[in-house]
């Protein structure tokens, strides 16, 4: 298995830099490599290279970049705005939305949120881990918890937000993201919003539901928890408006041994 890394310098052939502590005790003392050993890395800016670890000192790893592997090509630009779950389920939601692709995180308040606080730190380093093992080529941005009030206030209109609704009128997903697909007037900026555990009040979704730039999107008969139905509409926004028609790059190992 060869370890990707997401690292914050440039990246180009011939650049040798000292790899940041996280990744120096990753390399070193998890994955114990030296010196001549493969490691890929990415920046989220310049694609991605392979490279070589050419220096292992007490304190320091020294790596070499070798050869442009990927491009930085285009990735939908959704954010996921979501309440603040209990810590588990916010740490299972960042990695897992991380790894279907989602552009930012968006924490929002809304009235029945029970979850007060949010550590950006570790919803930070979730988000890194993630996407060093998903093949990403970018890391999602993790934003500042707002109310629902302020974020609707501060909303680019030009960004379309589709709404999970578990009650009120709403079109099935699929049928709601298809038609805006066919609409002359798409947009490339979009985002989806999801409630918490508790649900949005009546009076939150009424709202939302009469702004121009708001579609409401029901995900079936069933009442999910709010961690599955982020996960579920963030797949299916794929399917139809992302890049879900994309494949993974080809291994630079034989298929199974992806790097780690
Ligand atoms: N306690 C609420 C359910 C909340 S589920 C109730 O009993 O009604 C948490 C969030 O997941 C919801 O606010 C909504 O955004 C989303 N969600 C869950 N099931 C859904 C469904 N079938 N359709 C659309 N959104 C759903």
């Amino acid at each position: 298995m060869i370890p990707r890394l997401f690292v914050t310098v440039d990246l180009k052939p011939g650049a040798v830099f000292a790899a940041e502590e996280r990744a120096a005790h990753y390399l070193k003392n998890v994955m114990r490599r030296s010196v001549g050993d493969p490691v890929i890395l990415f920046n989220g800016r310049d694609g991605e290279y392979t490279a070589e670890i050419a220096g292992v000192s007490k304190r320091a790893v020294e790596i070499r970049v070798d050869d442009l592997r990927r491009a930085q090509s285009f990735v939908p630009d959704v954010w996921l705005c979501f309440a603040p779950l209990k810590k588990d389920a916010v740490d299972f939601l960042v990695e897992k939305a991380t790894e279907l692709g989602v552009s930012a995180f968006q924490p929002v308040f809304t009235q029945h949120t029970t979850a007060t606080r949010l550590n950006h730190e570790r919803l930070e380093a979730n988000a890194i881990e993630a996407a060093e093992q998903t093949e990403r080529l970018t890391l999602p941005e993790i934003r500042a918890a707002v109310s629902l009030q302020d974020l609707l206030q501060g909303w680019d209109p030009g960004r379309h937000l589709i709404l999970c609704a578990e009650a009120g009128p709403a079109l099935p997903i699929g049928e709601a993201l298809s038609r805006l697909k066919s609409d002359v007037r798409q947009t490339n900026a979009w985002a989806i919003l999801c409630g918490p555990e508790g649900g949005f009040a009546r009076s939150e979704l009424d709202l939302l539901s009469k702004l121009p730039f708001v579609t409401p999107v029901g995900l079936g008969p069933r009442i999910l928890r709010a961690d599955t139905a982020a996960l579920a509409a963030l797949a299916v926004f794929q399917s139809i408006l992302g890049d879900g028609a994309q494949r993974p790059p080809a291994p630079l190992l034989p298929i199974g041994q992806r790097p780690e």
